[in-house]
């Protein structure tokens, strides 16, 4: 039996206005090369100076993981030459980054948590983009010097299962902390899978792997189920010390496999060294403040809607997952809509309607104060919960949002007004005078009979509840 241990690397592209160490726009570009200045292009005499926003940003990211972050840190130079990287080194923070032991609780499928240790987050510049055309390559500098905080974990993950639990949790709280896109296909949530296993029991850790650039949770699962049966494999065919050995490997999504990409350098090979253009980031007392302004992140919330609001603990942890989905839900509660509806309109009504549709939370035609409305318009007895589903499908077609008028168009309102309701009765108990008194006379089964003709007759518009109390009230 083996035991799988997997540390990941996570490059989260900052959400600055300017780059690391320049004034140029971080911002889309029309144009290659046109975000960029004499710092990032590496010209001679250029000198980099730190971006306050992206020290304040990762020092963010450290207080609200639990991070010791350091008042001064330092940059080092990772030396190696590549063409999108004209400076021919990389300013990171290897020594003593600005934000070290750190830990992160994700959430298990049994319900439980795990704490994974965070061992540091350090700013660098990320390099350009290298573009590939025919037979000739062209160099875009627009992306070189804009700040990365590369997340390094410890070896703390066991399972696949973890390693995407962890991920998730990360992506939200960076999300939740607002210091990044995270969007992993667009590259601003990169990350790096390290892999290794050891028979069950063995203290030491096997040799790892590092598993580069995979841009989805899904692959991630999928890249790391290879590489364990790689390994495991060789271990078992007795030539584990030839076939896993440290080096840097790439997944091929197409053939679901990983493949060697290069041996793993060693420190030593990147000389790196203190960047001599940078003296110490010193952060003061009020970069401190700032940094510490900090949102109710989500496992707060998840513990709020649990305690005050007394909401099912998956359906908490299913809301919190995701910023844009609490937000959505906690606009519906302003809205006036009772808590336990709310949640049951979001998450199975609206989020099945807009994943059939192609749509997420984000890009809802339908908008929280509307969803929250329609909510309650179905407590207050205004219409019924069969009557909302219509609604709500009308809006995913149309674009009118104005529940009221919606009811009305589709003849929706409900009929709770006593007399209405028993005039209807009083017509059916008349029109079948043996089912009355077959019911009387102890055939209580027909009592559905009853609710049902009602329903029909009135096309559904009557309050189901009113209709079985009058209807109690009249037959007994
Ligand atoms: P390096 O300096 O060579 O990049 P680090 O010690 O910084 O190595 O570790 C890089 C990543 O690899 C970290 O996320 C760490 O948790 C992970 N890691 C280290 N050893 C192992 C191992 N034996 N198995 C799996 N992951 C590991
Ligand atoms: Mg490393
Ligand atoms: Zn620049």
């Amino acid at each position: 039996m083996f035991e799988t241990v997997i540390g990941l690397e996570v490059h989260v592209q900052l959400n600055t206005k300017t780059k690391l160490f320049c004034s140029c726009a971080t911002s889309f570009a029309e144009h290659q090369n046109s975000n960029t200045c004499p710092t990032c292009l590496a010209l001679p005499g250029a000198l980099p100076v730190v971006n306050k926003e992206a020290a304040i940003k990762a020092m963010r990211f450290g207080y609200a993981v639990n991070a010791d972050v350091q008042h001064s840190s330092n940059f080092d130079r990772k030396s190696y030459f590549y063409p999108d990287s004209p400076m021919a080194y990389q300013i990171t923070q290897l020594h003593n980054a600005i934000v070290q032991n750190g830990e992160l609780f994700i959430d298990l499928e049994d319900g439980t948590q795990k704490r994974v240790g965070i061992t540091q987050a350090h700013l660098e510049a990320d390099a350009g983009k290298n573009m590939h055309e025919g037979d000739h390559s062209k160099v875009d500098l627009n992306r070189a010097g804009t700040p990365l905080l590369e997340i390094v974990s410890a070896p703390d993950m066991r399972s696949s299962d973890e390693a995407v639990a962890y991920l998730k949790k990360l992506h939200a709280t960076v999300r939740y902390l607002d210091i990044s896109d995270a969007n992993m296909q667009e590259g601003s949530f990169r990350c790096d899978v390290n892999v290794s296993i050891r028979p069950k029991g063995q203290e030491e850790f096997g040799t790892r792997v590092e598993i580069k650039n995979i841009n989805s949770f899904r692959f991630v699962a999928a890249a790391i189920a290879y590489e364990v049966q790689r390994q495991i494999e060789a271990y078992e065919d007795g030539v584990y010390d030839q076939e896993v050995v440290q080096e840097t490997r790439l997944y091929n999504v197409a053939e679901g496999v990983t493949k060697s990409m290069r041996g793993k350098e060693e420190a030593a090979d990147y000389r790196y060294f203190p960047d001599p253009d940078l003296r110490p980031l010193v952060v003061t007392e009020a970069m401190v403040e700032e940094a510490k302004q900090i949102p109710e992140m989500p496992d707060e919330k998840a513990a709020r809607y649990i305690e005050e609001l007394d909401i099912k603990k998956y359906d908490a942890l299913v809301i919190t997952s995701d910023k844009e989905m609490a937000y959505y839900f906690e606009e519906m509660l302003a809205c006036g809509a009772n808590p336990k509806m709310a949640v049951t309109w979001l998450t199975s009504e609206l989020l099945g309607r807009l994943n059939k549709a192609g749509f997420t939370i984000e890009n809802s035609p339908v908008d929280a104060k509307t969803l929250g409305t329609l909510v309650t318009k179905i407590a207050d007895d205004t219409i019924s919960g069969k009557g909302a589903k219509d609604v709500l499908d009308y809006m995913m077609e149309h674009d009118s949002r104005d529940v009221d008028a919606i009811i009305d168009e589709l003849g929706l309102a409900q009929v709770s007004d006593d007399g209405a309701i028993l005039a209807i009765i009083d017509e059916i108990l008349a029109a079948n005078q043996d089912k009355v008194a077959e019911y009387r006379s102890g055939k209580e089964k027909l009592f559905g009979f009853f609710v049902g003709q009602t329903m029909k007759v009135s096309k559904g518009s009557a309050n189901p509840a009113k209709v079985n109390d009058l209807l109690k009230e009249r037959l007994n």
